[in-house]
Protein backbone atom coordinates (compact mmCIF):
# COMPACT_ATOMS: atom_id res chain seq x y z
CA UNK A 1 0.00 0.00 0.00
CA UNK A 2 0.86 3.53 -0.62
CA UNK A 3 2.14 5.86 2.14
CA UNK A 4 1.62 8.74 0.27
CA UNK A 5 -1.89 7.85 -1.10
CA UNK A 6 -4.49 10.55 -0.65
CA UNK A 7 -7.35 10.52 1.92
CA UNK A 8 -10.01 9.50 0.06
CA UNK A 9 -8.53 8.62 -3.32
CA UNK A 10 -9.51 5.09 -2.49
CA UNK A 11 -12.83 5.74 -0.89
CA UNK A 12 -15.96 4.07 -2.30
CA UNK A 13 -18.79 5.56 -4.32
CA UNK A 14 -22.38 4.92 -3.84
CA UNK A 15 -24.37 4.01 -7.11
CA UNK A 16 -26.29 6.92 -6.60
CA UNK A 17 -26.19 10.87 -7.16
CA UNK A 18 -23.54 12.82 -9.19
CA UNK A 19 -19.89 11.65 -8.74
CA UNK A 20 -18.19 12.41 -5.55
CA UNK A 21 -17.29 16.29 -5.53
CA UNK A 22 -18.09 18.46 -8.56
CA UNK A 23 -17.18 21.07 -10.78
CA UNK A 24 -18.31 23.93 -8.28
CA UNK A 25 -15.86 22.61 -5.70
CA UNK A 26 -12.98 22.41 -7.60
CA UNK A 27 -12.04 26.25 -7.16
CA UNK A 28 -14.59 27.81 -9.21
CA UNK A 29 -15.00 31.76 -9.07
CA UNK A 30 -18.26 29.95 -7.45
CA UNK A 31 -17.43 28.35 -4.51
CA UNK A 32 -14.32 31.01 -4.00
CA UNK A 33 -17.07 33.41 -3.60
CA UNK A 34 -16.23 35.66 -5.81
CA UNK A 35 -19.04 36.92 -7.90
CA UNK A 36 -19.42 35.01 -11.52
CA UNK A 37 -17.55 36.50 -14.50
CA UNK A 38 -19.45 36.12 -17.87
CA UNK A 39 -16.28 34.08 -18.59
CA UNK A 40 -16.37 32.13 -15.55
CA UNK A 41 -19.47 31.11 -16.47
CA UNK A 42 -18.70 30.06 -19.88
CA UNK A 43 -15.96 28.09 -18.90
CA UNK A 44 -18.00 26.81 -16.35
CA UNK A 45 -20.61 25.32 -18.99
CA UNK A 46 -17.78 24.30 -21.48
CA UNK A 47 -16.66 21.98 -18.31
CA UNK A 48 -19.94 20.96 -17.70
CA UNK A 49 -22.29 20.36 -14.82
CA UNK A 50 -20.71 16.90 -12.83
CA UNK A 51 -16.86 15.43 -12.06
CA UNK A 52 -16.85 12.34 -13.10
CA UNK A 53 -14.91 9.63 -11.67
CA UNK A 54 -11.44 10.57 -13.57
CA UNK A 55 -12.05 14.34 -12.99
CA UNK A 56 -12.48 13.15 -9.17
CA UNK A 57 -9.28 10.54 -9.38
CA UNK A 58 -6.96 13.62 -11.22
CA UNK A 59 -8.46 16.12 -7.72
CA UNK A 60 -7.11 13.27 -5.24
CA UNK A 61 -4.39 11.51 -6.96
CA UNK A 62 -1.15 13.72 -6.95
CA UNK A 63 0.38 14.04 -9.99
CA UNK A 64 4.06 14.06 -7.90
CA UNK A 65 2.60 10.12 -7.13
CA UNK A 66 2.08 9.64 -11.34
CA UNK A 67 5.14 11.28 -12.20
CA UNK A 68 7.17 9.26 -10.03
CA UNK A 69 5.86 6.06 -10.96
CA UNK A 70 6.53 6.75 -14.19
CA UNK A 71 9.85 8.26 -13.94
CA UNK A 72 11.76 5.05 -14.72
CA UNK A 73 9.43 4.49 -17.44
CA UNK A 74 10.68 3.97 -21.26
CA UNK A 75 9.37 6.17 -24.07
CA UNK A 76 8.79 2.91 -25.59
CA UNK A 77 6.45 0.26 -26.96
CA UNK A 78 6.70 -3.08 -24.48
CA UNK A 79 5.61 -5.72 -27.14
CA UNK A 80 8.42 -4.78 -28.57
CA UNK A 81 10.91 -5.91 -25.64
CA UNK A 82 8.69 -9.30 -25.81
CA UNK A 83 8.93 -10.05 -29.14
CA UNK A 84 11.97 -11.32 -31.32
CA UNK A 85 12.03 -9.14 -34.09
CA UNK A 86 12.32 -10.94 -37.19
CA UNK A 87 15.35 -9.72 -39.32
CA UNK A 88 14.56 -6.51 -41.80
CA UNK A 89 14.47 -7.82 -45.21
CA UNK A 90 16.48 -5.85 -47.80
CA UNK A 91 14.86 -2.61 -49.57
CA UNK A 92 13.06 -3.27 -53.15
CA UNK A 93 15.81 -2.82 -55.73
CA UNK A 94 18.85 -3.03 -53.00
CA UNK A 95 21.95 -5.44 -52.50
CA UNK A 96 20.62 -8.40 -51.33
CA UNK A 97 17.05 -7.97 -52.73
CA UNK A 98 16.01 -10.48 -55.66
CA UNK A 99 17.14 -9.58 -58.66
CA UNK A 100 16.88 -10.69 -62.34
CA UNK A 101 13.42 -11.32 -64.58
CA UNK A 102 10.26 -10.83 -62.41
CA UNK A 103 11.80 -8.88 -59.94
CA UNK A 104 9.80 -5.90 -60.58
CA UNK A 105 6.45 -7.43 -61.43
CA UNK A 106 3.91 -8.76 -59.57
CA UNK A 107 0.44 -9.93 -59.79
CA UNK A 108 -0.66 -8.28 -56.71
CA UNK A 109 1.24 -5.27 -55.09
CA UNK A 110 0.81 -4.79 -51.39
CA UNK A 111 1.55 -1.13 -50.35
CA UNK A 112 1.83 -1.48 -46.28
CA UNK A 113 3.02 -4.50 -43.98
CA UNK A 114 0.35 -3.70 -40.85
CA UNK A 115 -2.15 -6.53 -40.22
CA UNK A 116 -4.35 -5.43 -43.25
CA UNK A 117 -1.46 -5.41 -45.68
CA UNK A 118 -0.17 -8.92 -44.35
CA UNK A 119 -3.20 -10.25 -44.53
CA UNK A 120 -4.24 -9.63 -47.74
CA UNK A 121 -1.19 -11.01 -49.20
CA UNK A 122 -1.58 -13.96 -47.06
CA UNK A 123 -4.93 -14.57 -48.30
CA UNK A 124 -4.36 -13.56 -51.66
CA UNK A 125 -1.99 -16.65 -51.55
CA UNK A 126 -4.71 -18.99 -49.76
CA UNK A 127 -7.12 -18.51 -52.53
CA UNK A 128 -4.53 -19.05 -55.53
CA UNK A 129 -1.21 -20.18 -54.64
CA UNK A 130 0.06 -19.51 -58.50
CA UNK A 131 -0.18 -15.67 -57.73
CA UNK A 132 2.68 -13.58 -57.57
CA UNK A 133 2.20 -11.80 -54.68
CA UNK A 134 4.95 -8.42 -53.32
CA UNK A 135 4.38 -6.63 -50.42
CA UNK A 136 5.88 -2.88 -50.36
CA UNK A 137 6.80 -1.85 -46.57
CA UNK A 138 7.81 1.82 -45.83
CA UNK A 139 10.01 0.82 -42.77
CA UNK A 140 9.35 -2.66 -40.75
CA UNK A 141 6.52 -4.73 -41.41
CA UNK A 142 4.23 -4.18 -37.80
CA UNK A 143 6.30 -0.89 -36.63
CA UNK A 144 2.92 1.06 -36.76
CA UNK A 145 -0.56 0.35 -35.04
CA UNK A 146 -0.20 -2.98 -35.68
CA UNK A 147 2.76 -3.55 -33.63
CA UNK A 148 1.58 -1.07 -31.09
CA UNK A 149 -2.02 -1.54 -30.11
CA UNK A 150 -4.03 -2.83 -26.98
CA UNK A 151 -4.15 -6.23 -28.69
CA UNK A 152 -8.21 -6.44 -27.95
CA UNK A 153 -9.43 -8.45 -30.57
CA UNK A 154 -13.03 -7.68 -30.98
CA UNK A 155 -15.76 -8.60 -33.63
CA UNK A 156 -17.04 -5.79 -34.54
CA UNK A 157 -16.21 -4.33 -37.73
CA UNK A 158 -18.45 -1.54 -36.76
CA UNK A 159 -16.70 -0.13 -34.03
CA UNK A 160 -19.12 -1.32 -32.05
CA UNK A 161 -22.64 -2.74 -32.41
CA UNK A 162 -24.49 0.61 -31.63
CA UNK A 163 -22.41 2.41 -33.77
CA UNK A 164 -23.26 -0.26 -36.85
CA UNK A 165 -27.23 0.56 -35.89
CA UNK A 166 -26.30 4.33 -36.47
CA UNK A 167 -24.45 3.67 -39.31
CA UNK A 168 -25.43 0.60 -41.11
CA UNK A 169 -29.04 -0.61 -39.60
CA UNK A 170 -30.17 -2.60 -42.56
CA UNK A 171 -27.32 -4.66 -42.70
CA UNK A 172 -25.89 -4.36 -38.66
CA UNK A 173 -27.63 -8.13 -37.68
CA UNK A 174 -25.22 -9.70 -40.97
CA UNK A 175 -22.42 -7.89 -40.17
CA UNK A 176 -22.13 -8.80 -36.39
CA UNK A 177 -22.39 -12.29 -38.37
CA UNK A 178 -19.59 -11.74 -40.74
CA UNK A 179 -17.42 -9.93 -37.67
CA UNK A 180 -18.19 -13.30 -35.38
CA UNK A 181 -17.19 -15.33 -37.87
CA UNK A 182 -13.90 -13.07 -38.75
CA UNK A 183 -12.82 -13.73 -35.26
CA UNK A 184 -13.16 -17.29 -35.40
CA UNK A 185 -10.95 -17.39 -38.69
CA UNK A 186 -8.40 -15.18 -37.14
CA UNK A 187 -7.92 -18.06 -34.41
CA UNK A 188 -8.01 -20.72 -36.82
CA UNK A 189 -5.24 -19.11 -38.64
CA UNK A 190 -3.25 -18.26 -35.56
CA UNK A 191 -3.53 -21.94 -34.66
CA UNK A 192 -2.86 -22.98 -38.46
CA UNK A 193 0.35 -21.12 -38.74
CA UNK A 194 1.50 -21.72 -35.27
CA UNK A 195 1.09 -17.89 -34.51
CA UNK A 196 2.55 -17.38 -30.87
CA UNK A 197 0.38 -14.19 -30.40
CA UNK A 198 -0.79 -15.29 -26.89
CA UNK A 199 -4.25 -15.60 -28.17
CA UNK A 200 -6.86 -16.50 -25.71
CA UNK A 201 -10.32 -15.74 -25.69
CA UNK A 202 -10.88 -13.71 -22.46
CA UNK A 203 -13.95 -11.98 -23.15
CA UNK A 204 -14.46 -8.03 -22.04
CA UNK A 205 -15.82 -6.58 -19.16
CA UNK A 206 -17.73 -3.52 -19.74
CA UNK A 207 -17.45 -1.14 -16.80
CA UNK A 208 -19.49 1.51 -15.46
CA UNK A 209 -17.92 4.41 -13.40
CA UNK A 210 -21.00 6.78 -13.30
CA UNK A 211 -24.25 6.29 -12.12
CA UNK A 212 -26.28 6.60 -15.52
CA UNK A 213 -23.93 4.09 -17.24
CA UNK A 214 -25.23 1.54 -14.48
CA UNK A 215 -28.74 2.46 -16.24
CA UNK A 216 -27.51 1.83 -19.16
CA UNK A 217 -25.70 -1.85 -18.82
CA UNK A 218 -29.26 -2.43 -17.25
CA UNK A 219 -30.92 -1.69 -20.52
CA UNK A 220 -27.94 -2.98 -22.25
CA UNK A 221 -28.22 -6.64 -20.38
CA UNK A 222 -31.87 -6.88 -20.39
CA UNK A 223 -33.42 -9.99 -22.13
CA UNK A 224 -29.66 -11.34 -23.04
CA UNK A 225 -29.73 -13.42 -19.80
CA UNK A 226 -26.65 -11.88 -18.87
CA UNK A 227 -26.23 -10.42 -15.38
CA UNK A 228 -25.10 -6.68 -14.44
CA UNK A 229 -22.56 -7.34 -11.16
CA UNK A 230 -22.30 -5.04 -8.40
CA UNK A 231 -21.28 -4.53 -5.35
CA UNK A 232 -19.42 -7.37 -3.87
CA UNK A 233 -19.96 -9.87 -7.02
CA UNK A 234 -17.95 -7.16 -9.00
CA UNK A 235 -15.32 -6.85 -6.73
CA UNK A 236 -15.21 -10.38 -6.92
CA UNK A 237 -14.39 -10.00 -9.79
CA UNK A 238 -12.20 -7.02 -10.40
CA UNK A 239 -11.59 -5.04 -7.24
CA UNK A 240 -11.64 -1.29 -7.77
CA UNK A 241 -13.82 0.99 -5.40
CA UNK A 242 -14.14 2.89 -8.68
CA UNK A 243 -16.40 0.72 -10.62
CA UNK A 244 -20.12 0.76 -9.87
CA UNK A 245 -21.07 -2.34 -11.93
CA UNK A 246 -20.10 -4.01 -14.93
CA UNK A 247 -20.83 -6.46 -17.35
CA UNK A 248 -19.22 -9.28 -18.74
CA UNK A 249 -19.35 -10.28 -22.46
CA UNK A 250 -17.35 -13.66 -23.23
CA UNK A 251 -17.65 -13.24 -27.12
CA UNK A 252 -17.08 -9.17 -26.59
CA UNK A 253 -13.20 -9.79 -27.17
CA UNK A 254 -10.46 -12.13 -27.03
CA UNK A 255 -6.83 -10.74 -26.37
CA UNK A 256 -2.95 -11.35 -28.27
CA UNK A 257 0.15 -10.22 -28.21
CA UNK A 258 -0.56 -6.99 -31.14
CA UNK A 259 3.23 -7.53 -32.28
CA UNK A 260 3.60 -11.38 -32.55
CA UNK A 261 0.51 -10.98 -34.36
CA UNK A 262 2.05 -9.25 -37.06
CA UNK A 263 5.32 -11.05 -37.09
CA UNK A 264 3.46 -14.29 -37.10
CA UNK A 265 1.96 -13.40 -40.02
CA UNK A 266 4.51 -11.88 -41.58
CA UNK A 267 6.13 -15.22 -41.47
CA UNK A 268 3.65 -17.00 -42.48
CA UNK A 269 3.12 -14.89 -45.81
CA UNK A 270 6.86 -15.40 -46.51
CA UNK A 271 6.33 -19.39 -46.00
CA UNK A 272 3.45 -19.31 -48.75
CA UNK A 273 5.62 -17.49 -51.26
CA UNK A 274 4.53 -13.87 -50.94
CA UNK A 275 7.64 -11.93 -51.75
CA UNK A 276 8.50 -8.79 -48.80
CA UNK A 277 10.61 -5.96 -49.06
CA UNK A 278 11.05 -3.48 -46.67
CA UNK A 279 12.17 0.23 -45.89
CA UNK A 280 10.46 0.73 -49.04
CA UNK A 281 8.29 3.67 -49.45
CA UNK A 282 6.17 4.08 -52.25
CA UNK A 283 6.60 7.33 -53.24
CA UNK A 284 3.46 7.29 -56.38
CA UNK A 285 1.17 5.18 -58.01
CA UNK A 286 0.60 6.11 -61.50
CA UNK A 287 -3.14 5.19 -62.76
CA UNK A 288 -2.98 4.23 -66.41
CA UNK A 289 -4.33 6.28 -69.24
CA UNK A 290 -6.91 3.79 -70.41
CA UNK A 291 -8.34 2.74 -67.74
CA UNK A 292 -8.05 -1.03 -66.85
CA UNK A 293 -6.46 -1.78 -69.61
CA UNK A 294 -2.89 -1.14 -68.28
CA UNK A 295 -0.82 -2.66 -65.17
CA UNK A 296 -0.01 0.17 -62.42
CA UNK A 297 3.16 1.40 -61.71
CA UNK A 298 4.48 2.08 -57.96
CA UNK A 299 7.37 4.53 -58.15
CA UNK A 300 9.94 3.61 -55.44
CA UNK A 301 13.66 5.13 -54.77
CA UNK A 302 14.65 1.57 -55.83
CA UNK A 303 13.00 1.56 -58.79
CA UNK A 304 9.59 0.66 -60.17
CA UNK A 305 7.41 -2.02 -59.61
CA UNK A 306 4.28 -2.88 -62.58
CA UNK A 307 1.73 -4.79 -60.70
CA UNK A 308 -1.23 -6.25 -62.51
CA UNK A 309 -3.77 -4.80 -59.19
CA UNK A 310 -2.72 -3.55 -56.33
CA UNK A 311 -3.97 -3.12 -52.69
CA UNK A 312 -3.09 0.06 -50.55
CA UNK A 313 -3.11 -0.72 -46.88
CA UNK A 314 -1.57 2.17 -45.63
CA UNK A 315 -3.81 2.87 -43.08
CA UNK A 316 -2.88 6.44 -41.19
CA UNK A 317 -0.24 7.63 -43.64
CA UNK A 318 -1.47 9.77 -46.62
CA UNK A 319 -2.71 7.49 -49.25
CA UNK A 320 -1.02 7.48 -52.45
CA UNK A 321 -4.72 8.04 -54.20
CA UNK A 322 -4.94 11.35 -53.58
CA UNK A 323 -9.01 11.86 -52.94
CA UNK A 324 -8.96 8.91 -50.08
CA UNK A 325 -6.75 11.66 -48.19
CA UNK A 326 -9.60 13.27 -47.14
CA UNK A 327 -12.00 10.20 -45.07
CA UNK A 328 -9.61 10.25 -42.24
CA UNK A 329 -6.79 11.72 -39.75
CA UNK A 330 -4.67 10.59 -37.69
CA UNK A 331 -5.33 10.77 -33.81
CA UNK A 332 -2.68 10.07 -31.63
CA UNK A 333 -3.51 7.15 -28.65
CA UNK A 334 -1.65 6.36 -25.85
CA UNK A 335 -0.61 3.33 -23.31
CA UNK A 336 1.11 2.61 -19.90
CA UNK A 337 2.34 -0.70 -19.08
CA UNK A 338 2.99 -1.53 -14.93
CA UNK A 339 5.92 -3.81 -13.92
CA UNK A 340 4.93 -7.09 -12.76
CA UNK A 341 2.83 -7.51 -10.11
CA UNK A 342 4.32 -9.15 -6.60
CA UNK A 343 1.81 -12.34 -6.06
CA UNK A 344 0.32 -10.05 -3.22
CA UNK A 345 -0.60 -7.43 -5.15
CA UNK A 346 -1.86 -9.57 -7.86
CA UNK A 347 -4.27 -10.85 -4.53
CA UNK A 348 -5.12 -7.86 -3.76
CA UNK A 349 -6.83 -7.00 -6.98
CA UNK A 350 -8.56 -10.24 -7.62
CA UNK A 351 -9.16 -10.16 -11.61
CA UNK A 352 -8.89 -14.25 -11.28
CA UNK A 353 -11.21 -13.74 -15.21
CA UNK A 354 -8.06 -11.76 -16.67
CA UNK A 355 -10.48 -10.55 -18.93
CA UNK A 356 -10.29 -7.00 -21.05
CA UNK A 357 -11.91 -3.90 -18.98
CA UNK A 358 -13.25 -1.25 -20.56
CA UNK A 359 -15.44 1.21 -18.90
CA UNK A 360 -18.47 3.21 -20.97
CA UNK A 361 -17.17 6.71 -20.94
CA UNK A 362 -16.63 8.70 -24.69
CA UNK A 363 -13.36 9.04 -23.56
CA UNK A 364 -12.74 5.55 -22.61
CA UNK A 365 -10.02 3.53 -20.81
CA UNK A 366 -9.21 0.02 -21.92
CA UNK A 367 -6.75 -2.51 -19.56
CA UNK A 368 -5.68 -5.70 -19.99
CA UNK A 369 -3.73 -7.93 -18.23
CA UNK A 370 -0.22 -9.26 -19.60
CA UNK A 371 0.63 -12.80 -18.11
CA UNK A 372 4.97 -12.81 -17.87
CA UNK A 373 6.95 -15.30 -16.27
CA UNK A 374 7.93 -12.37 -13.83
CA UNK A 375 4.16 -12.06 -12.77
CA UNK A 376 1.43 -9.98 -14.24
CA UNK A 377 1.55 -6.55 -15.31
CA UNK A 378 -1.43 -4.25 -16.34
CA UNK A 379 -1.76 -2.24 -19.76
CA UNK A 380 -3.80 0.99 -19.67
CA UNK A 381 -4.84 2.58 -22.25
CA UNK A 382 -7.04 4.98 -24.38
CA UNK A 383 -9.02 8.50 -22.54
CA UNK A 384 -6.82 11.46 -24.28
CA UNK A 385 -6.92 11.52 -28.06
CA UNK A 386 -4.34 14.27 -29.37
CA UNK A 387 -5.17 15.75 -33.25
CA UNK A 388 -2.64 17.83 -33.99
CA UNK A 389 -3.29 20.59 -36.75
CA UNK A 390 -2.93 20.38 -40.22
CA UNK A 391 -3.60 15.95 -40.15
CA UNK A 392 0.62 15.75 -39.36
CA UNK A 393 2.44 13.26 -38.13
CA UNK A 394 5.61 13.00 -36.22
CA UNK A 395 7.65 10.72 -34.67
CA UNK A 396 7.52 13.14 -31.17
CA UNK A 397 3.26 13.17 -31.44
CA UNK A 398 3.84 9.11 -29.80
CA UNK A 399 4.87 10.58 -26.10
CA UNK A 400 2.94 12.36 -24.12
CA UNK A 401 4.19 12.38 -20.65
CA UNK A 402 0.58 14.33 -19.62
CA UNK A 403 -1.53 11.67 -21.16
CA UNK A 404 1.04 9.44 -19.78
CA UNK A 405 0.71 10.75 -16.37
CA UNK A 406 -3.22 11.56 -16.26
CA UNK A 407 -3.69 7.52 -16.96
CA UNK A 408 -1.45 6.95 -14.33
CA UNK A 409 -3.41 9.07 -11.66
CA UNK A 410 -6.45 7.03 -13.20
CA UNK A 411 -4.92 3.89 -12.50
CA UNK A 412 -4.14 4.50 -8.66
CA UNK A 413 -7.45 5.53 -8.69
CA UNK A 414 -9.14 2.38 -10.23
CA UNK A 415 -6.35 0.32 -7.81
CA UNK A 416 -5.50 2.29 -4.98
CA UNK A 417 -3.77 -0.97 -3.82
CA UNK A 418 -1.66 -0.73 -6.55
CA UNK A 419 -0.74 2.92 -6.00
CA UNK A 420 3.16 1.91 -5.12
CA UNK A 421 3.12 -0.26 -8.26
CA UNK A 422 5.76 1.71 -11.31
CA UNK A 423 5.22 1.80 -14.45
CA UNK A 424 7.59 0.48 -17.51
CA UNK A 425 6.58 1.33 -20.69
CA UNK A 426 4.81 4.41 -22.03
CA UNK A 427 3.95 5.27 -25.65
CA UNK A 428 1.38 6.24 -28.26
CA UNK A 429 0.77 5.52 -31.83
CA UNK A 430 -1.76 7.15 -34.32
CA UNK A 431 -5.05 5.88 -35.43
CA UNK A 432 -6.60 6.51 -38.66
CA UNK A 433 -10.30 7.74 -37.35
CA UNK A 434 -13.20 8.14 -39.89
CA UNK A 435 -16.26 9.78 -39.32
CA UNK A 436 -17.89 6.69 -39.24
CA UNK A 437 -15.50 5.27 -37.12
CA UNK A 438 -14.99 1.93 -39.27
CA UNK A 439 -13.43 0.89 -42.53
CA UNK A 440 -14.05 2.32 -45.62
CA UNK A 441 -13.09 0.69 -48.98
CA UNK A 442 -12.10 2.38 -52.51
CA UNK A 443 -11.39 0.40 -55.74
CA UNK A 444 -10.33 2.68 -58.34
CA UNK A 445 -8.08 2.55 -61.79
CA UNK A 446 -10.40 0.01 -63.61
CA UNK A 447 -10.80 -2.30 -60.89
CA UNK A 448 -7.33 -3.08 -60.74
CA UNK A 449 -6.28 -0.80 -57.27
CA UNK A 450 -7.99 -1.76 -53.77
CA UNK A 451 -7.60 0.52 -50.72
CA UNK A 452 -9.00 0.14 -47.15
CA UNK A 453 -8.79 2.53 -44.03
CA UNK A 454 -10.59 4.73 -41.03
CA UNK A 455 -10.44 1.50 -38.56
CA UNK A 456 -10.33 4.35 -36.09
CA UNK A 457 -8.84 2.15 -33.31
CA UNK A 458 -10.71 -1.01 -33.84
CA UNK A 459 -8.83 -2.95 -36.27
CA UNK A 460 -7.08 -5.72 -34.81
CA UNK A 461 -10.03 -8.41 -35.81
CA UNK A 462 -11.26 -5.77 -38.83
CA UNK A 463 -8.50 -5.81 -40.57
CA UNK A 464 -8.56 -9.83 -41.99
CA UNK A 465 -12.82 -8.19 -43.02
CA UNK A 466 -10.99 -5.75 -44.92
CA UNK A 467 -8.11 -7.58 -46.48
CA UNK A 468 -11.18 -10.25 -47.80
CA UNK A 469 -13.04 -7.09 -49.17
CA UNK A 470 -10.14 -5.91 -51.13
CA UNK A 471 -9.74 -8.90 -52.77
CA UNK A 472 -13.22 -9.54 -53.30
CA UNK A 473 -13.18 -6.53 -54.95
CA UNK A 474 -10.32 -7.24 -56.83
CA UNK A 475 -11.53 -10.32 -58.40
CA UNK A 476 -14.54 -8.26 -60.76
CA UNK A 477 -16.64 -10.83 -58.96
CA UNK A 478 -20.03 -9.47 -57.33
CA UNK A 479 -20.04 -11.18 -53.56
CA UNK A 480 -21.70 -10.62 -50.71
CA UNK A 481 -19.44 -8.69 -49.30
CA UNK A 482 -18.90 -6.38 -52.59
CA UNK A 483 -22.45 -5.87 -51.79
CA UNK A 484 -22.60 -4.59 -48.68
CA UNK A 485 -23.74 -1.13 -48.10
CA UNK A 486 -20.48 -0.10 -45.82
CA UNK A 487 -18.09 -1.46 -48.94
CA UNK A 488 -20.37 0.89 -51.42
CA UNK A 489 -20.83 4.05 -49.78
CA UNK A 490 -17.96 6.01 -47.81
CA UNK A 491 -18.28 8.04 -45.06
CA UNK A 492 -18.71 11.75 -44.72
CA UNK A 493 -14.88 13.22 -45.74
CA UNK A 494 -13.34 15.91 -43.32
CA UNK A 495 -13.06 19.18 -44.29
CA UNK A 496 -9.97 21.19 -44.65
CA UNK A 497 -8.43 22.89 -42.20
CA UNK A 498 -8.41 24.86 -40.14
CA UNK A 499 -12.31 23.66 -40.16
CA UNK A 500 -11.05 20.02 -39.50
CA UNK A 501 -9.29 21.25 -36.68
CA UNK A 502 -11.79 23.32 -35.19
CA UNK A 503 -14.33 20.58 -36.08
CA UNK A 504 -12.43 17.98 -34.37
CA UNK A 505 -11.96 20.51 -30.79
CA UNK A 506 -15.35 20.82 -30.94
CA UNK A 507 -16.98 17.27 -30.78
CA UNK A 508 -14.07 16.90 -27.99
CA UNK A 509 -14.87 19.55 -26.13
CA UNK A 510 -18.31 18.18 -26.62
CA UNK A 511 -17.74 14.67 -25.91
CA UNK A 512 -16.24 15.73 -22.28
CA UNK A 513 -19.01 17.69 -21.56
CA UNK A 514 -21.25 15.12 -22.41
CA UNK A 515 -19.34 12.29 -19.97
CA UNK A 516 -19.93 15.28 -17.17
CA UNK A 517 -23.74 15.65 -18.03
CA UNK A 518 -24.30 11.83 -17.18
CA UNK A 519 -23.99 10.80 -20.53
CA UNK A 520 -26.41 13.61 -22.27
CA UNK A 521 -25.38 14.22 -26.07
CA UNK A 522 -25.41 18.36 -26.34
CA UNK A 523 -26.85 20.44 -29.44
CA UNK A 524 -22.89 19.55 -31.31
CA UNK A 525 -23.18 15.66 -31.07
CA UNK A 526 -26.98 15.68 -31.48
CA UNK A 527 -26.18 17.55 -34.80
CA UNK A 528 -22.86 15.16 -35.66
CA UNK A 529 -25.59 12.31 -35.08
CA UNK A 530 -27.68 13.95 -37.57
CA UNK A 531 -25.38 14.31 -40.45
CA UNK A 532 -23.64 10.53 -39.83
CA UNK A 533 -20.51 11.77 -38.11
CA UNK A 534 -22.08 10.87 -34.50
CA UNK A 535 -20.12 7.83 -32.64
CA UNK A 536 -22.29 5.81 -30.20
CA UNK A 537 -19.93 3.09 -29.62
C1 LIG B 1 -2.08 2.87 -29.32
C2 LIG B 1 -3.06 2.08 -30.15
C3 LIG B 1 -3.90 1.16 -29.53
C4 LIG B 1 -4.79 0.42 -30.29
N1 LIG B 1 -5.52 -0.57 -29.66
C5 LIG B 1 -6.32 -1.36 -30.40
C6 LIG B 1 -6.97 -2.47 -29.81
O1 LIG B 1 -6.77 -2.78 -28.64
N2 LIG B 1 -7.82 -3.19 -30.59
C7 LIG B 1 -8.03 -2.90 -31.90
O2 LIG B 1 -8.82 -3.57 -32.56
N3 LIG B 1 -7.36 -1.90 -32.52
C8 LIG B 1 -6.50 -1.14 -31.80
N4 LIG B 1 -5.79 -0.16 -32.42
C9 LIG B 1 -5.94 0.02 -33.89
C10 LIG B 1 -5.23 -1.06 -34.69
O3 LIG B 1 -3.92 -1.21 -34.21
C11 LIG B 1 -5.21 -0.65 -36.17
O4 LIG B 1 -6.54 -0.44 -36.62
C12 LIG B 1 -4.58 -1.69 -37.09
O5 LIG B 1 -3.33 -2.08 -36.61
C13 LIG B 1 -4.44 -1.13 -38.50
O6 LIG B 1 -3.63 -1.99 -39.27
P1 LIG B 1 -3.10 -1.52 -40.69
O7 LIG B 1 -2.34 -2.61 -41.28
O8 LIG B 1 -4.25 -0.99 -41.48
O9 LIG B 1 -2.19 -0.26 -40.38
P2 LIG B 1 -0.63 -0.10 -39.83
O10 LIG B 1 -0.38 -1.12 -38.81
O11 LIG B 1 -0.55 1.31 -39.48
O12 LIG B 1 0.19 -0.44 -41.11
C14 LIG B 1 0.28 0.43 -42.21
C15 LIG B 1 1.67 0.22 -42.81
O13 LIG B 1 1.73 0.88 -44.06
C16 LIG B 1 3.05 1.35 -44.23
N5 LIG B 1 3.00 2.42 -45.23
C17 LIG B 1 2.29 3.56 -45.20
N6 LIG B 1 2.46 4.28 -46.32
C18 LIG B 1 3.33 3.56 -47.10
C19 LIG B 1 3.90 3.78 -48.39
N7 LIG B 1 3.60 4.85 -49.12
N8 LIG B 1 4.76 2.85 -48.86
C20 LIG B 1 5.07 1.74 -48.15
N9 LIG B 1 4.54 1.49 -46.93
C21 LIG B 1 3.68 2.38 -46.41
C22 LIG B 1 3.44 1.85 -42.85
O14 LIG B 1 4.85 1.93 -42.71
C23 LIG B 1 2.80 0.81 -41.97
O15 LIG B 1 3.68 -0.22 -41.61
C24 LIG B 1 -4.89 0.63 -31.70
C25 LIG B 1 -4.05 1.54 -32.32
C26 LIG B 1 -3.15 2.26 -31.56
C27 LIG B 1 -2.23 3.24 -32.26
Amino acid sequence: MSTDFPTGAGTERTGTGPAAGSAGSAGSAGSAGLKPTPRSRVRAWLRGPHETAFDVAERQVPEALAARNLAGARQSVYWWDTAEAPEALPAFGAPGAQAGPGANTADLAVVGGGYTGLWTALMAKERDPDRDVLLLEGARCGWAASGRNGGFLEPSLTHGDSNGEQHAPSENARLRQLGAANAREIAATIERYGIDADYRASGELILASEPHQVDELRAEASGTGQEVLTGAALRARVDSPLYLAGLFDPDASAIVHPTRLAWGLRRAALEAGVRIVEHTPVRGLDQPRAHGLRPVRLRTDGGDVVAQQAVLATNVFPSLIRRLRRYTVPVYDHAIVTEPLTPEQEAAIGWAGREGLADMNSRFHYIRPIDTPEGLRILVGGYDAHYHFGRTLRREYEHSPATARRLAQHFAAIFPQLADVRFTHSWGGAIDTCSRFFSFFDLTCGGRVASAAGFTGLGVGATRFAANVMLDLLSGERTELTELEIVRKKPIPFPPEPLAWLGIRTTTAAMIRSDRNRGRRGPWLRAMDAVGMGFDS
